[in-house]
C-alpha cells in the first residue's frame, strides 16, 4: 500500500466534500495529559460533566475507537456573509447571535461529509476501522488539529491560523491506517494579548487557558441555571455565544467567507429586536429555529438570556411591557427578569416629585434634605 499517495488522495477529497484543510497526526496526546487535568482540578468546566467523567480518555483516541493510529483532522469555514459584526453588536437593541450559530447547524453537514471521506478511503483500500467526531465525543480536537497542521492553539484557546484566521469548524476522522503525518503549526500568536484583555467576563485566565464558568459561550449555551449577577452587565446584547476574543484577533483580517449556503444568517435572525425574539412563543421559537444549533438550548433558555439583554437594553416601555408578560413560566426565567425589570426601572425619567424638589434645591438653595 502506497500510504504517502492515499494521503495524498484524501487531501483531495476532503477539498472535495467542502473542507478547507486536511490534515493528518497521530494519536500520541500525552504531553496534554497534565494540563487537562489541571483544568478539570481547577472546575474550569463548570457543569461539563461529560468531561470530567470522560478523564483522560479525551487525551486518547485509540480508547475512543480502539486500533486507531491516525487521525484525519479537517477544517470548514463558517464566516458568513452580512455578518453584522460591530453594527449587531453595538446597538444594544437587538440581539447578537455568536457567527457559528446564524444558520444551520454544522454537526451533520460535517459528519455527513466525514463519513463519505471514509467512504471514499473504503474504495481505495477495501474495509478499514474508522470513525467521525463532530463534538459528539469527548476528544481533544484542538490539539489533534494542532498537530495535523490546521493551526495553532491561540490565547483564547481556540485554533487559528495565519492564512485563514479562525473562524472555523473541526471534524476529526478516527483511523487505523498508518498513514504519514503532517507538521504541525507552531504558535504565532507573539506577544499580542488582544483576545486576554477584551474578554466581556475575563474568562481567559491564563495564555490559552478558559475558565467556562466565566465565559458567556458557556454561560448562554451549556449552562441553564441562574447566570450570577456579576457577568450579567458584561454580557450585554450577547443572547447566544460571544465572539469577541475572535473579532478582536489580528489574523482574522485574513478571514474568508464560507461558501457553504447553510451557515449563511437565516432569515428569522435577520431582523435580531430583542423584544421581538423574546416574545416568540415555543411554537415561533421551534419552527424558527428548525435545523439550528440554537433550538438545543430550548425556548426557556432563549427568554432567560434575551431577558439578561433586554436588561441591558436602553429604558423602553416596550421592553418592560413584554418582561412582564412572560413571567410565571420558571424560576430561573423570573429571577432573570426581575433582574432586567430592576435595570429597566433604575433608568426611568425622575419622578415628579423627584424633580421638584431638585428644581427647589437649584433654585433655592435649599439644603439637600429638604
Ligand atoms: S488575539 Fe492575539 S493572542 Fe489572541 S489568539 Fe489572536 S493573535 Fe493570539
Amino acid at each position: 500500500m502506497n500510504y504517502q499517495a492515499l494521503a495524498d488522495k484524501i487531501k483531495i477529497w476532503g477539498q472535495e466534500l467542502g473542507f478547507q484543510k486536511v490534515g493528518i497526526c497521530d494519536v500520541d496526546l500525552s504531553e496534554h495529559e497534565a494540563e487537562l487535568q489541571k483544568w478539570l482540578d481547577a472546575g474550569y468546566h463548570g457543569e461539563m460533566d461529560w468531561m470530567a467523567r470522560h478523564g483522560m480518555m479525551r487525551a486518547r483516541p485509540s480508547e475512543l475507537l480502539p486500533g486507531t493510529v491516525r487521525v484525519i483532522s479537517v477544517r470548514m469555514d463558517y464566516l458568513p456573509p452580512e455578518a453584522q459584526f460591530a453594527a449587531n453588536l453595538s446597538d444594544p437593541t437587538q440581539a447578537y447571535v455568536s457567527r457559528y450559530a446564524l444558520g444551520r447547524d454544522y454537526h451533520k453537514l460535517i459528519r455527513n461529509q466525514l463519513k463519505k471521506l471514509g467512504q471514499k478511503i473504503e474504495q481505495e483500500v477495501g474495509q478499514f476501522g474508522h470513525r467521525p467526531f463532530v463534538d459528539s465525543a469527548p476528544i481533544l480536537e484542538r490539539p489533534l488539529a494542532q498537530k495535523a497542521g490546521l493551526g495553532w492553539t491561540g490565547k483564547h484557546s481556540l485554533i487559528l491560523d495565519k492564512e485563514c484566521g479562525s473562524w472555523f469548524f473541526l471534524g476529526e476522522l478516527l483511523i487505523d491506517l498508518p498513514l504519514p503525518v503532517d507538521e504541525a503549526s507552531v504558535d504565532q500568536c507573539g506577544k499580542c494579548k488582544a483576545c486576554i484583555t477584551s474578554c466581556p467576563t475575563q474568562a481567559i485566565v491564563d495564555e490559552g487557558i478558559v475558565d467556562a464558568r466565566r465565559c458567556i459561550s458557556y454561560l448562554t449555551i451549556e449552562f441553564d441555571g441562574v447566570i450570577p449577577e456579576e457577568f450579567r452587565r458584561a454580557m450585554g446584547n450577547r443572547i447566544y455565544g460571544c465572539d469577541d476574543c475572535q473579532l478582536v484577533c489580528p489574523w482574522n483580517r485574513f478571514s474568508e467567507l464560507t461558501k457553504q449556503e447553510d451557515f449563511h444568517r437565516r432569515e428569522a435572525l435577520k431582523n435580531a429586536n430583542l423584544t421581538e425574539l423574546f416574545l416568540w412563543d415555543e411554537a415561533t421559537f421551534l419552527k424558527n429555529m428548525e435545523g439550528s444549533a440554537i433550538r438545543r438550548i430550548g425556548h426557556l433558555q432563549w427568554m432567560r438570556n434575551l431577558s439578561i439583554a433586554m436588561g441591558n437594553a436602553p429604558y423602553s416601555m416596550e421592553i418592560i411591557d413584554a418582561l412582564q408578560q412572560r413571567t410565571g413560566l420558571s424560576e430561573v426565567l423570573d429571577t432573570h427578569i426581575q433582574w432586567a425589570l430592576s435595570q429597566q426601572q433604575a433608568q426611568l425619567p425622575l419622578s415628579s416629585t423627584k424633580l421638584d424638589r431638585l428644581i427647589r434645591i437649584v433654585e433655592k438653595g435649599l439644603p439637600r434634605d429638604a
